[in-house]
């Protein structure tokens, strides 16, 4: 008898005060291992394990092929997360270009946004390549099917009025193969839409004699003009071996992305871990050395916020319970 009174108490001592979730996997689709989604998962992921014990939550992170595989993969329920350009997030959401055929997806949710990803062109100094147009008639990577890098590329190509058969050749080899296929003398350049610095065109600029190509010129001002998601980019001088000098490109967002199938709990402490940690978030990558709880929140976001994220704004005051409201009420 004293032991039926007393267990509720104890059960209650123990896990009332936080929800725990029954031993949950969740999965974060990222990119290749030597972009900076994947660090950011994974270190995403550590964040959210060190506190396995009070939400249940267990999780992994997925070398994937990128934006456009993750955002698919979240649709289909077979990833929790993904990771995407902010282009490609508002082309999902809407069912324009790539996803036309995928059709629009209201039920696409964001947590927040990372760092910037300026569009890195580099190529071979012995190529001869110093601007855009002179590509043409050159070997070419422009990236492989499922990352935004390559969907980024074809849009570029598009407002050029380019086709692939105008490269020498234009190969769809993964962003962790191309710096070495640049210096093997297999192609004359590499593209790249990655945080800067980025540890891939490190290897490009330093194995061997390689450059940065601007991204610049009337098509590409009406490209940024058209659409809000694009900003105008540089990298710094010397930032990478061989380029002395900023070169202009431009750029979107790395946003977290997710469905809102999954459930509020889940999003809230995926949240909780990254931006109720930010100072510790910001020295994992040179990249993130920037980021403000503010901005994540609000820059290159075109889906609406999930539920479980706007739980987490709220409690840590960052939106005021009229934003909060105003987003849940237009969500659906
Ligand atoms: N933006 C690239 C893509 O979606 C991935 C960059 C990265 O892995 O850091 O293909």
């Amino acid at each position: 008898m004293i032991f039926l009174r007393v267990f509720p108490v104890l059960f209650l001592c123990l896990f009332g005060a936080t929800t725990v979730l029954a031993d949950r996997f969740i999965t974060i689709g990222t990119g290749g291992v030597t972009g900076i989604y994947y660090p950011a998962g994974a270190a995403i992921c550590r964040m959210v394990n060190r506190h396995r014990s009070e939400h249940g939550l267990r999780c992994s992170v997925e070398a994937t092929g990128g934006s456009i595989y993750n955002i698919r993969s979240v649709r289909r329920g077979e990833l929790d997360i993904g990771v995407t350009q902010s282009d490609w997030q508002s082309h999902a959401y809407s069912g324009k270009k790539l996803f036309q055929r995928d059709g629009a997806w209201p039920g696409l949710r964001t947590l927040f946004s990372l760092h910037s990803e300026p569009l890195t062109i580099v190529a071979r100094r012995d190529s001869g390549i110093r601007l855009l147009d002179d590509l043409k008639g050159k070997r070419v990577n422009i990236g492989n099917p499922g990352s935004g890098t390559r969907a980024t590329m074809e849009t570029l190509m598009k407002v050029l009025g380019w086709q692939e058969s105008d490269f020498a050749i234009a190969a769809e080899l993964k962003a962790a193969e191309q710096s070495q296929a640049l210096c093997d003398n297999k192609l004359d350049a590499i593209a790249y839409v990655v945080g800067q610095p980025s540890g891939a065109i490190k290897e490009a600029t330093t194995s061997c004699d390689s450059v940065i190509v601007e991204v610049a010129g009337p098509a590409i001002d009406r490209l940024l003009a058209e659409n809000p998601y694009y900003a105008p980019a540089v990298i710094s001088a010397g930032l990478y071996n061989g380029t002395d000098h900023d070169v202009k490109t431009f750029g979107m967002k790395a946003v977290f992305v997710t469905s809102d199938q999954i459930p509020d709990d889940v999003i809230y402490h995926v949240t909780r871990a990254v931006v109720g940690n930010l100072a510790d978030f910001r020295r994992l990558h040179a990249a993130f050395s920037f980021l403000k709880a503010e901005e994540m929140i609000s820059a290159g976001l075109i889906a609406p916020l999930h539920p479980g994220a706007i739980r987490y704004y709220r409690e840590a005051g960052l939106i005021s319970e009229q934003e909060a409201a105003g987003s849940e009420c237009c969500q659906n």
